[in-house]
């Protein structure tokens, strides 16, 4: 039955690259056509494993980097999904400064698979999206990172940090 209705939805919405508006020709796990995939660029190893700041040689073992030798963070771990170029930064774009929430939600299905693969997900006790200067917040009209959380939260079953206050509630700063 799923797929009959995913057939019909397809004829009336076929399915188009979320970056470039490509028809796509089959469903792969992301909606992305083959070009538009293969300008995502995942990091991954070797990087520090403090900041998570990808090193440019192909092989070779996680290390602190230079700056996280002299320097003390004030975070345990910091990760990125891609780097910010190409498809990363053209959907980032759409996402934070064109409003299209839906391509928010494929960030944070991203994020998720992402942050899956390389912590166990159920040790963490809160999600926190990174506060929005309220004033940024009237002009956008939303905070990104709280749609990127809200995914994250769903998908681990881990409650939204809702701050001190009870004021950075998720509702509060969806769109
Ligand atoms: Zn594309
Ligand atoms: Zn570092």
């Amino acid at each position: 039955m799923k797929e009959i209705l995913t057939g019909i939805a397809d004829l009336i919405f076929p399915p188009r690259c979320i970056t470039c508006g490509e028809l796509l020709e089959q469903h792969g796990p992301l909606p992305f056509c083959p070009p538009c995939m293969a300008g995502i660029h995942f990091i991954g190893s070797p990087l520090c494993p403090r900041c998570g700041t990808p090193f440019p040689a192909a092989e070779g073992e996680d290390h602190l980097c230079g700056e996280c030798l002299i320097t003390e963070r004030p975070y345990a771990v910091a990760r990125s999904v891609g780097r910010y170029e190409e498809t990363l930064l053209t959907a980032i774009h759409r996402f934070k400064y064109r409003g299209k929430t839906g391509i928010g939600d494929l960030l944070s299905r991203i994020m998720a698979d992402f942050a899956d693969n390389i912590w166990d997900m159920k040790a963490f006790e809160r999600i926190l999206p990174v506060p929005l200067h309220r004033r940024r917040l009237r002009e956008r009209g939303f905070n990104q990172a709280v749609i990127l959380a809200r995914g994250l939260s769903k998908r681990f079953n881990i409650p939204p940090w809702t701050g001190n206050s009870g004021r950075q509630t998720f509702k509060a700063h969806l769109p």
